[in-house]
Formats: structure tokens, sequence, C-alpha cells
């Protein structure tokens, strides 16, 4: 049983406390993911997206329940658990082998068999020759892929991708959901993505959670059709079947939204 359960949170609750005292940001969120699945989350801004994401990451602490990973308890960060993020946090003084080569060098795994690696993981990402570059040389897609590079470099077994699409041009932002998403399944991967966007959610994933906030919770689960999950995202989006899944997930969404707007206007001040 707990070899197809990548992931498991049980009654997970996450209370962020500053001066303003104690807010609770995610509430008793039960989710689990299998081996090799693709789950993207999506809810308006605030729903707890990143917490979540930094709760499995081993980032923070969850206040109360638990995050296991292969039915182990997650208590800090792990190259298991790949990260990437919409800024590709690039140094701008190291070339883009050493950029790449970076993950490996902090958890001192820089071998030669790592290096080589790298240098496979840049071709492979349409990023041969930029090696001795420098990111400022880079277009944001290329600097993107050479992030995704760096994170795919320590082989994780888990990628958290927290809209890592969004800054980019539209037909790039296309053509990297289609390359992530590929290498990605080509390694067997289990994936979250967090996005803004419901057509990538729905592209993309095996899953997609709907989450709602005040606080973080989860609203729904959508699952993509059998036949639109082993075809890449962009042929995904060309299915007959696609509208469908993008449909419903839109009028979840619109409705979480009007419900949030009504009841801020009810709160008035106390809101
Ligand atoms: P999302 O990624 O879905 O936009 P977040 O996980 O960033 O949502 O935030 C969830 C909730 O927790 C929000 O109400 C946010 O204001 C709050 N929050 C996030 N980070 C902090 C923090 N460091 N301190 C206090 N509150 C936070
Ligand atoms: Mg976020």
């Amino acid at each position: 049983m707990p070899e197809l359960e990548k992931l498991q949170l049980r009654n997970v609750s996450h209370v962020y406390v500053n001066d303003h005292g104690a807010s609770l940001a995610v509430d008793s969120i039960d989710l689990t993911i299998r081996a090799g699945e693709f789950v993207s989350f999506v809810g308006p801004s605030g729903c707890g997206k990143t917490t979540l994401l930094h709760l499995i990451a081993g980032l923070l602490k969850p206040a109360r329940g638990s995050v296991l990973i292969d039915g182990k308890p997650v208590s800090e960060p792990s190259t298991a658990v790949g990260y990437m993020l919409q800024q590709d946090y690039l140094f701008p003084w190291r070339t883009i082998r050493e950029n790449a080569e970076l993950g490996l060098k902090i958890s001192g795994r820089l071998t030669k068999e790592g290096a080589a690696r790298v240098h496979g993981l840049l071709e492979e990402l349409e990023l041969g020759g930029t090696e001795d570059r420098y990111p400022h040389e880079l277009s944001g897609g290329m600097r993107q892929r050479v992030a995704l590079a760096r994170t795919l470099a320590t082989e994780p077994e888990m990628m958290l991708l927290d809209e890592p699409f969004s800054a980019l041009d539209m037909h790039i932002k296309l053509q990297l959901e289609d390359l992530v998403w590929q290498t990605i399944r080509r390694r067997g991967q289990t994936a979250i993505l967090v996005t803004h966007d419901l057509a990538e959610a729905a592209a993309m994933s095996d899953r997609v959670i709907v989450l709602g906030r005040n606080p973080g919770h989860i609203r729904l689960t959508v699952e993509s059709p059998e036949q639109l999950r082993s075809i890449p995202p962009m042929e995904t989006r060309r299915h007959a079947d696609f509208q469908a899944v993008f449909e419903r997930l839109w009028s979840e969404l619109d409705h979480e939204e009007q419900l949030t707007s009504e009841l801020e206007e009810r709160g008035g001040q106390h809101a």
C-alpha cells in the first residue's frame, strides 16, 4: 500500500504567528498523491497554495497534522524534493554551467558523474552551447530552463512547481509546459504545480485540486479524463474533451470568487 502513496497530508493545519497575532493559513487538509501523479493546486490568492508547498518541502512545520513522503514524516528539506519558482534565482556572476551545478554542489554531490548529468540535462533542455555564458545573456524562457536543469540535477523524486511559467510570454510558456511535462513524465516523478492559469492546470495535470480561502481548505477535486492524462499539455489543449474540464474548473473558481467578495462586502470593516 505505501508504495503507491508518495505523499500524504493528514489533517494538516498551519498557523502563521507574527506581531499582529496568529492567523490560520490552511485548515484540516487531507490529501494523498500517488507516485508518478501530476497534481495542480488552483485557487484565489491567499488560499494557502505556497504554504502547502512549503509544508511538503519541509520548509515549514505544520501546527497540526502530519506530512508524509513515502510514509515517513517530513522534518526538514531534502534533495528528494525539488522546488521550482516563478523567479529563476540564477546567480548573475556564475556561468550557466555553474548555476546548473549549484544544487549538486550545495548537497556535496558534484562528482564527475554529477557534472556529466548536468551537461546531459542542459542538452536535453536545448541549452547545449550556453554553458559558459552568463544568465543576463539568456532569454527568460532559457533562464527558466537552466533553473529546471538545476532542480532536476539532484534527481528529486518529487517536483514542486510554484507558478514557474507565469512570468513568461504565452508562446514560451506553452513550449515550456510541454518540456516540463515531458521531463517529469520521462523520469516518473511525482509533481505538484501551483498556477493561476486554469487552462494550464487542466492541460498539465492528472488531477486539479481547487482550494478556497479564509482559511485555506480543499473545495473540490477535478480529475482529468483518462484520455487526456497521457498526452502532453499542448496536445491536451487541442483535444475535444479539454473544454469540459476547463469549464468545470472555471465555474467552480468563479463561484468561489463571488462568495468571497460577497462575504467581504457583508463583513464590512470586520473583513
Ligand atoms: P497563496 O500561495 O495561495 O497565494 P499563501 O500560502 O501565500 O497563499 O498564503 C496563505 C495565507 O497565509 C494568506 O492569508 C497569507 O496572507 C498568509 N501568509 C502567508 N505567508 C505568511 C507569513 N509569512 N506570515 C503571516 N501570514 C502569512
Ligand atoms: Mg503563492
